[in-house]
């Protein structure tokens, strides 16, 4: 009777596909608390982890710009907000889409617990402990190196033996 979207594994879910480009239908593979993780591109067959269609987070940043008093020009530029918003999503997704070709099919192995008295070299991989797992984009100097995680690039030290 209820319509309510239930989302369970091997079923169907709008999301962004990381190498078509686009919002699509995909396959869900595996799902933790109720949130699809993994997904099976149905138009390309890729695998790739799962990720909100674009629409979708240009609409909750339209939601937050308007719940947000303080959002610059709320109210008054509707329509450069939502352009704002899809710019960043796209964004976000190239970030994304970087991320994934580095991190994406590495071996867990590759993966060391990240410490600062390491030191590491460009595209040394890594999992931090509360960004997850991530790849080194630069080094900056003897102690600082920035790391791409999936939320984003982060500096961090390294070499502090
Ligand atoms: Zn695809």
């Amino acid at each position: 009777m209820s319509s309510t979207r239930k989302l369970t594994t091997g079923g169907e879910v709008v999301a962004w596909c990381t190498r078509c480009r686009l919002d699509l239908v995909h396959r869900i593979i595996a799902m933790v608390g109720g949130v699809p993780v993994k997904v099976e591109c149905k138009t390309c067959g890729s695998h790739h982890r799962y990720r909100k269609p674009v629409e979708e987070r240009a609409a909750e940043a339209r939601v937050r710009a308007a719940a947000g008093p303080s959002a610059p020009g709320a109210g008054s530029k509707p329509r450069s907000a939502s352009a704002r918003a899809l710019e960043s999503a796209a964004r976000e997704n190239e970030r994304e889409r970087l991320w994934q070709a580095k991190i994406v099919g590495q071996p867990a192995h590759a993966f060391g617990l990240y410490s600062p008295r390491q030191t590491f070299k460009d595209g040394d991989l890594m999992r931090h402990a509360k960004f997850g797992d991530g790849v080194v984009t630069r080094v900056i100097d003897a102690n600082k190196i920035e790391v791409l995680f999936r939320d984003g690039p982060r500096t961090l030290a390294h070499g502090l033996a």
